[in-house]
């Protein structure tokens, strides 16, 4: 494996139960039991009821293309090489909104509504990346 330089996640907390989830290839979302609603970014209480109480619940790892951004000019330098790329807001079936990048496709094919699935990335060690690619 080449040496990743790219920004990773601060690993502690609830964000450390994410991605340490994500490295087992078994992404899950926060799912409030008080309301139901999902969430994503991690975080401890629920956006929509205020509540305190929620539980991790496997994704389906099906979500389609929400909005995207090409980016021409990378603001850090460890992503000049891929530039042009295209950072995608992917709605995830659960209703939540996952930023990420769609591997096999240019920005130029992408689309809103594109149907696509998770795959995995693992960019070191502990690390492992969700990203996507196209579905059917
Ligand atoms: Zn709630």
């Amino acid at each position: 494996m080449t040496e990743y330089t790219k920004p990773l996640p601060v690993m502690e907390g609830l964000v450390r139960e994410f991605y340490g989830r994500c490295q087992k290839e078994d992404l899950h979302f926060q799912k409030c039991t008080s309301c139901d609603a999902f969430r994503h970014v991690p975080r401890e209480m629920c956006p929509e009821c205020n509540s305190f109480e929620w539980q991790w619940v496997r994704s389906t790892g099906r979500g389609t293309v929400y909005t995207w951004v090409v980016v021409n000019r990378a603001l850090h330098p460890a992503f000049s090489r891929d530039a042009p790329y295209a950072d995608v807001v992917v709605e995830m079936e659960e209703g939540v909104r996952l930023l990420s990048t769609v591997v096999d496709c240019t920005p130029d094919e992408l689309e809103i509504g594109m149907p696509l699935e998770l795959t995995y990335d693992a960019v070191t060690e502990d690390i492992t990346l969700p990203r996507f690619k196209r579905r059917g």
